[in-house]
């Protein structure tokens, strides 16, 4: 189905048009670095575009990728980079921890076609917002199984969406389906990766064995609307969540990032509630749930600014306290006694809303 979403750009008069099939992403642009095109997923998404006039092909010659995306400052590199796909190989497979989310990264994607005025990528991928495949998907996943035999006989899991949201390009890579397959041939390791779109359908008839969990980042309409713009609504992530825990996958929620507004109590029982009633009676393993208040360093705040100059994001550091976090800088959290709030909030309404769950940790 093809349907024209529209939504308020930050610039007073610009309305920005984004074509989505469901929410699969629709690039202006494709560019294929050198190499990519000799791997199966490159020679894919070549003959899927090269016919199509709306979209320009560009075969790298030399590694002068970012001259191609068009933009003189970081507003418009923004907006152009995330409409543009890269298709390239992951040269370096050393793969970064992922503490504590999971073992390691799995490195399959960067970037991600949404546009959240909050999101951490903002300042992780600096000038280079675009999205970016891995064709070398087999040497990828050969390397993970050296990471798994070094833990051996523990348990290594890995996380697939650190630095991207990897479901809007699935349809294109396939890179899910074939870790999917991986892990759910190997005792030893698990796979996990959380997102914000509903085009999960290609997934639900694979063989998972239960070694790959999938989260959903969900939040209220209140939210979603205001700061989250190209992603799916929240009724169509809660929709794909419910036929992923009917295809018996481990399933979890994200429920991130917590903003404090009048209503939003009322707005995360209310969200607490539907996901309870509509979430199947017979899960095979428990819902999880990992919440996160909003915080923001001073870098992001900056960076924030300069891409979306009217953000409403509530970044007032008086308001906040400030706090030194584990990397080495310091970010602004809620003060103590909202989060105290929070805490008591999720707890007492997961608690009482679901009963095959667990509760990761709320911060
Ligand atoms: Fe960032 Fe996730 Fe939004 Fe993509 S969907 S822009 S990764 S927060």
């Amino acid at each position: 189905m093809v349907q024209i979403k529209i939504a308020k750009g930050n610039n007073k008069s610009l309305y920005k048009v984004i074509c989505l099939v469901g929410d699969m992403f629709i690039p202006k642009r494709i560019v294929f670095e050198k190499n990519s095109l000799e791997f199966e997923m490159g020679k894919n998404i070549f003959s899927k575009f090269k016919d199509n006039d709306n979209i320009e092909i560009i075969k790298l010659n030399s590694n002068k990728l970012k001259q191609h995306i068009p933009g003189n400052d970081l507003f418009a590199q923004y907006r152009e980079g995330k409409r543009t796909l890269v298709v390239g190989t992951k040269k370096t497979l050393r793969f970064q921890s992922c503490k504590p989310s999971a073992h390691y990264q799995l490195p399959l994607i960067s970037g991600c076609m949404g546009q959240c005025e909050y999101c951490y990528l903002n300042t992780q991928l600096g000038d280079k917002p675009f999205v970016k495949v891995y064709a070398n998907i087999d040497d990828i996943l050969n390397e993970a199984q050296k990471y798994i035999n070094q833990r051996l006989p523990d348990i290594t899991i890995f996380e697939g969406s650190a630095t991207s949201d990897p479901i809007p390009v699935e349809p294109y890579t396939h890179s899910l389906e074939k870790s999917i397959d991986f892990f759910a041939k190997n005792p030893n390791a698990r796979f996990r990766f959380v997102t914000k779109y509903n085009d999960i359908e290609s997934l639900l008839n694979l063989e998972h064995n239960g070694h790959t969990e999938i989260r959903f980042s969900i939040n209220t309409s209140f939210v979603i609307n205001k700061y989250e713009h190209f992603t799916a609504s929240s009724d169509k992530r809660i929709e794909a969540a419910i036929k992923v825990a009917q295809s018996s996958y481990p399933v979890g929620f994200l429920i991130a990032p917590i903003f404090i507004y009048p209503s939003w109590k009322e707005d995360y029982h209310d969200l607490l509630l539907e996901l309870s009633s509509k979430l199947p009676n017979n899960l095979k393993y428990p819902v999880t749930f990992e919440i996160i208040s909003h915080r923001y360093t001073t870098i992001a705040k900056n960076r924030i600014l300069k891409v979306f100059p009217e953000s409403e994001l509530p970044m007032n550091d008086e308001e906040r306290k400030f706090k030194y976090g584990q990397f080495g800088y310091g970010k602004y959290v809620y003060q103590n006694e909202i989060i105290s709030e929070i805490k008591e909030f999720f707890t007492k309404n997961i608690e009482e809303l679901f009963k095959n769950k667990k509760v990761k940790y709320i911060i």
